[in-house]
C-alpha cells in the first residue's frame, strides 16, 4: 500500500522585507506625467508657461504704476486702439448722423493700452466696454 501523498503546500509568500524592496524598485507612477504628444517624462509636473501675468485695469491717462517685468515704478505710456466700443459707436454714428468716422478719430471712443516706457512691456488696459 502506498502512503497517500500529502497535498503539496502552496509556496510560502516571500518574506515581508523582500516585498518592500520590490515596491521601492518599482517606478513611481506619480512622478510620470503624460506629455501633450503622449510621451511621458519624469520629474515634477511643471507647466511650460509658469509666469502668470495679471493685467491691471488702469485709467485712460498715463499713470504711475509698477512694471511687472522690470519691477520699477514708472509712468505708463499710453496707446489708443480701436475696440468694441469704437466700432459700436462707429455703427451708431453712421446710422444716426451719417458720419461713421468720428469715433475712429476721437480718443474718447478708443481703448487705452498702457506700456512700460523702459522695457516696453504691456502693463494694463482700459476698455470702454
Ligand atoms: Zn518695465
Amino acid at each position: 500500500m502506498s502512503a497517500p501523498s500529502a497535498p503539496s503546500a502552496p509556496a510560502a509568500p516571500p518574506p515581508y522585507e523582500e516585498e518592500q524592496t520590490k515596491r521601492n524598485e518599482a517606478p513611481q507612477e506619480s512622478a510620470m506625467y503624460p506629455d501633450v504628444n503622449g510621451s511621458t517624462h519624469q520629474g515634477p509636473f511643471m507647466p511650460s508657461n509658469t509666469a502668470a501675468v495679471v493685467y491691471q485695469i488702469l485709467p485712460t491717462t498715463p499713470t504711475v504704476a509698477i512694471c511687472p517685468v522690470c519691477k520699477e515704478t514708472i509712468t505708463t505710456r499710453v496707446k489708443y486702439s480701436n475696440g468694441t466700443f469704437t466700432y459700436v459707436m462707429t455703427f451708431l454714428c453712421g446710422l444716426f448722423f451719417l458720419c461713421c468716422c468720428i469715433p475712429l478719430c476721437c480718443r474718447g471712443f478708443k481703448d487705452v493700452n498702457h506700456f512700460c516706457p523702459k522695457c516696453k512691456a504691456f502693463i494694463g488696459m482700459n476698455r470702454r466696454i
